[in-house]
């Protein structure tokens, strides 16, 4: 990983967040320098709103969208919570049993109109279930399934999906947090209505994300009291992390095409990991996943137990269910793929970004070595 202030660290946990890229930091850094209010017609106002909608057109790019159709918020959870809100009364939403808690939530629909999309072994949607249930529930008024899934990397079968639903007459909403960059996207290839993008997972800043819509699809917006974002988010736009996120989003969209890289890094990891511990289960090895994440679990090591491990010699992963008070939760992903509780338990995901190199995963290997031995000692002990 290239230098930084953390630079005797190995960094391997991209999907919480990346680290700022230079040119994402120039970016805010240079916006930061110039007075006004994009909304101010005077000329300062207009060089302003200038960044901002370079920046539209930037991050519309990296998804195939019209820059009018992006809808710049203060990252994925918003977006999010944007995107699910019911259009008529008495509608319902089905969400992926595997989605990020923002979606799983249900956004403004109301609880009891949440139904869970059931996954298999791989995580991967239940596409005949989900053709059953558009058809017995007519008021399905929308689906929202994720391009990839943030702990294993998976990737759903997004435009299956989006064909079922839009002919049952719902909406589909897709939450790209995590293949934003790692994977070609296209809002019309996919046939999607709606899709959830955050910054700092493509190494922007973070608090700034968008909602792409296909269209004009009305939206219910969080925030009135002002017409940015065309009337759909009140509020003067955090315009330093705009131009962050532009930035990096043309990064990213550089590197999707180079995605063997990331994968050559992972595979090596797997491997090596399987190698040292022949107990251990990849989470989705064998299913399309984004190429920068390994998932993987030894059963009867703890999982919060080897991260802190990992974490005294200067390595950062995560355990497979982060949360967001900084404990470690039982994984709802991995729950729902069917694992067992002592092989969930002891998920740990590493995942790799546009600084990791061959050095980051030697480190992480050798460390590795001896972290499992030792944990792996205990575990027989205690047997
Ligand atoms: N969706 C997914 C799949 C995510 O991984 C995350 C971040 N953990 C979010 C949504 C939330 O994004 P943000 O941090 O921008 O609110």
């Amino acid at each position: 990983m290239q230098e930084t202030r953390q630079e005797a660290r190995t960094y391997l946990d991209y999907n919480a967040s990346a680290p700022l890229r230079p040119e994402a930091r120039a970016a805010v850094v240079d916006a930061l320098g110039v007075a006004g209010n994009p909304s101010s017609v005077h000329s300062a106002g207009r060089d302003v709103r200038r960044i901002v909608e370079d920046a539209r057109e930037q991050v519309a790019g990296l998804v195939g969208a019209r820059p009018a159709d992006v809808v710049f918020t203060s990252g994925a959870t918003e977006a999010n919570a944007l995107a699910l809100a019911p259009r008529q009364a008495g509608e319902r939403l089905l969400v992926a049993a595997v989605e990020h808690p923002s979606v799983l939530s249900g956004g403004r629909f109301p609880t009891d109109a949440v139904e869970t999309i059931p996954v298999d072994e791989d995580g991967i949607v239940d596409l005949a279930w989900l053709e059953g249930r558009l058809n017995d529930h007519p008021r399905v008024g929308c689906v929202s399934v994720m391009a990839a899934n943030n702990e294993t990397g998976v990737v759903q079968p997004v435009a299956r999906v989006a064909a079922l639903a839009r002919s049952a007459g719902a909406v589909v909403h897709c939450d790209a947090v995590q293949a934003a960059g790692r994977l070609p996207l296209d809002m019309a290839d996919f046939g999607i209505d709606l899709m959830s993008l955050s910054a700092h997972k493509l190494g922007g800043p973070m608090g700034v994300g968008a909602l792409v819509r296909a269209g004009d699809l009305p939206l219910s917006p969080l925030l009135s009291g002002g017409r940015q974002e065309r009337g759909q988010r009140a509020g003067t736009e955090n315009v330093a992390g705009i131009a962050g996120f532009a930035a990096a989003a043309e990064c990213a969209g550089a590197e999707v095409a180079s995605s063997q890289r990331m994968a050559r890094l992972r595979d090596w990891l797997e491997e090596e990991v399987r190698a040292m511990c022949p107990d251990a289960v990849m989470f989705g090895d064998g299913v399309a996943r984004i190429a920068n994440t390994a998932c993987f679990a030894v059963p009867g090591i703890s999982a919060e137990k080897a991260v802190i491990a990992l974490d005294l010699e200067g390595i950062a992963v995560s355990s497979g269910a982060a949360c967001s008070s900084g404990k470690v939760g039982p994984s709802h992903v991995l729950a729902a793929m069917g694992i067992a509780p002592h092989v969930a338990g002891g998920a740990i995901r590493a995942s790799l970004g546009w600084a990791s190199d061959e050095q980051d995963i030697e480190r992480f290997l050798m460390v590795w070595r001896r972290v499992s031995a030792a944990l792996a000692r205990r575990r027989d002990q205690a047997a």
